[in-house]
């Protein structure tokens, strides 16, 4: 039998025509752990895990936490508020190695206090810093950031482009009028 294994599998909603992920967790021990199981197809024992690992079906994705690349894989392939999910249970429970990594620098991130979902990726918090833009207050991601001379842009030093746009937009007005004008003149 397969231990320290995470298995992430279909289960079903309650009126039978929805599926979700659901995910059981296998210890070292070869001890059941009921992640999350939901509706007729959920599992909530070791009996109903064992069969559906030896029924080998396509939805059933099993990851071996004792390998680091599995654990990254899951990361990457499954959305977000799951990762969090999950790893918020072996935070709560369990004393073995688990992770999420950062959808932008690729860094392991072992708490679920120290992630931002933002959409379908997942952050760590130096990232999701780097791409938000303080004064529009939206994640951007790190390309969309420039660097603006904090004094025509509200004391931020670094926005995105929309708003640096829109601020030089604001801006373009007084370069007719008043003073500016009479200095040229
Ligand atoms: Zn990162
Ligand atoms: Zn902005």
């Amino acid at each position: 039998m397969k231990t320290n294994i995470l298995v992430q599998y279909r289960g079903s909603g309650y009126d039978g025509c929805y599926w979700e992920w659901n995910y059981f967790y296998i210890d070292k021990q070869g001890t059941f752990h009921d992640i999350h199981s939901s509706g007729s197809a959920g599992i909530d024992n070791l009996k109903g895990a064992l069969a559906l690992i030896e029924r080998d079906e396509t939805h059933t994705y099993i990851y071996d936490l004792s390998n680091k690349q599995d654990i990254k894989a899951f990361s990457k392939e499954t959305h977000p508020v799951h990762i969090s999910g999950v790893l918020q249970w072996f935070n709560d429970n369990e004393d073995i190695e688990f992770f999420a990594v950062c959808s932008a620098c690729g860094c392991r991130i072992d708490s679920c206090d120290d992630m931002i979902i933002e959409d379908k990726d997942l952050f760590c918090y130096d990232c999701y810093m780097a791409g938000e833009c303080p004064c529009c207050e939206s994640y951007i991601g790190q390309e969309g950031i420039v660097r603006v001379n904090p004094d025509e842009h509200y004391d931020h030093i670094w926005i995105c482009i929309d708003c640096k746009e829109y601020h030089d937009g604001e801006r373009e007005p007084d370069m007719f009028s008043g003073e500016l004008r009479e200095q040229r003149l």
